[in-house]
């Protein structure tokens, strides 16, 4: 990856701007909220955007639980694939 520059978009969660970058992060992780630096670190890849929603949900509610993020990211991917069959 070195050399190759990493994709990312700003995005703005209950007025804060986040960066969202698309790289790993930790061996173990698919993602992380950095508060600091309002980063969300994604792991590209397959369960990107189950992560990508899961990482959003910490930085929108931070004081959500892990179970209730888990969740609510299961509700929304399941909505958003529902929605997306409809083809509206
Ligand atoms: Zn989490």
């Amino acid at each position: 990856m070195r050399g190759v520059p990493h994709k990312f978009f700003k995005l703005p969660v209950r007025g804060t701007i986040y960066t969202v970058r698309f790289r790993s992060v930790a061996s173990r992780l698919r993602g992380r909220a950095d508060f600091g630096p309002k980063i969300l670190w994604i792991l590209p890849g397959e369960s990107a955007e189950t992560t990508l929603i899961h990482e959003v949900l910490h930085a929108a509610l931070p004081d959500l639980d892990e179970s209730s993020v888990l969740e609510t990211e299961a509700a929304l991917y399941l909505a958003l694939q529902k929605f997306r069959r409809l083809k509206l």
